[in-house]
C-alpha cells in the first residue's frame, strides 16, 4: 500500500517536471500497459559520428530501428554497418548513388539497387531486398514508379519532416501526435535535431505502451494486423 502511494507520488511528481507527454493517463493510474509496435526507420547513412549517435539513443532506450543506407556511403563505413547489426538492428537498401530517381533509367536502378544488396550482404551475412528510394515524393512514386522484380519498396505512414528545418520538439511532436499502431516512421541519419528528437520520442511513445522494433517485424505485424488486403507503405516488383 504504501508502495503503491509512493510510486503514485514519483509519477506524479515526473508528470509535473515532464509534462503530461511523459507519462500516459493509463500509466499514470497504474494500468496495464498495452503493447503496441512501430518502426523508426533511418534513410541516408551511415555516418561514423550522426549514425553512432542514434545508435547510442536507442541502445539507451533499449530501441531497434532500421537503416536505409546508400551502398557507397556503406563501402566507406563498413564498420558503423556491421555494429548497427550487432546491436539489433536492420540494414535495408537506399540505392548506390542517392542519385534522383526521376533521372535514373531503369537499368541503372537495377545495378544500384543490386550493387548495395550484395555490399549488404556482404558485409552482414543477410539477404534484404527491402528499399526505399532516394529524394522521390509518394505521388511520384505511386504515379511513375515501377518497382524491379524481387525487390520490395517500402514508403512510410509518419514523415517525420526532420530534414525540413523542424526543431528537435515540433518533430518528436509531430510524430507522437501521428503515431499509430503498426506504423513506420521516416527519420534521417545525419540531422542534429533527429537525434535530439529521439531522446524526447521514445520515452514519450513507450509510456503509451509502444515499442520500437525493425521493419522485418513490423511488416510481419503488420500483415497479420491490416485490415485490407494491401499495405498502403509496400510496393512490391
Ligand atoms: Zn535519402
Amino acid at each position: 500500500m504504501i508502495q503503491k502511494a509512493f510510486k503514485r507520488s514519483l509519477l506524479f511528481l515526473i508528470f509535473l517536471i515532464t509534462g503530461p507527454s511523459f507519462i500516459s493517463p493509463a500509466s499514470f493510474l497504474g494500468e496495464p500497459f498495452l503493447r503496441r509496435k512501430i518502426a523508426l526507420t533511418f534513410d541516408d547513412g551511415p555516418r561514423p559520428l550522426a549514425t553512432r549517435r542514434l545508435q547510442q539513443i536507442l541502445k539507451r532506450f533499449g530501441a531497434r530501428g532500421t537503416f536505409f543506407v546508400v551502398g557507397q556511403v556503406a563501402a566507406s563505413n563498413p564498420e558503423v554497418v556491421r555494429s548497427l547489426v550487432k546491436g539489433g538492428h536492420e540494414i535495408a537498401n537506399h540505392t548506390w548513388s542517392h542519385s534522383d530517381l526521376k533521372k535514373m533509367s531503369p537499368a541503372s536502378l537495377s545495378d544500384e539497387l543490386e550493387g548495395t544488396r550484395l555490399l549488404i550482404e556482404e558485409l552482414t551475412g543477410r539477404n534484404s531486398y527491402l528499399f526505399r528510394t532516394p529524394g522521390s515524393t509518394e505521388k511520384f512514386i505511386r504515379l511513375h514508379f515501377t518497382v524491379p522484380p524481387k525487390y520490395t519498396l517500402i514508403l512510410w505512414d509518419v514523415h517525420s519532416l526532420d530534414h525540413e528545418g523542424l526543431s528537435p520538439l515540433e518533430i518528436a511532436q509531430r510524430v507522437e501526435l501521428m503515431a499509430k499502431d503498426g506504423d513506420i516512421i521516416l527519420m534521417h541519419n545525419g540531422k542534429q535535431n533527429t537525434a535530439q528528437a529521439l531522446e524526447i520520442l521514445i520515452p514519450s511513445l513507450r509510456s503509451r505502451g509502444f515499442e520500437f522494433t525493425t521493419l522485418s517485424e513490423i511488416l510481419q505485424y503488420r500483415q497479420k494486423h491490416l485490415t485490407s488486403a494491401i499495405d498502403p507503405a509496400v510496393l512490391r516488383g
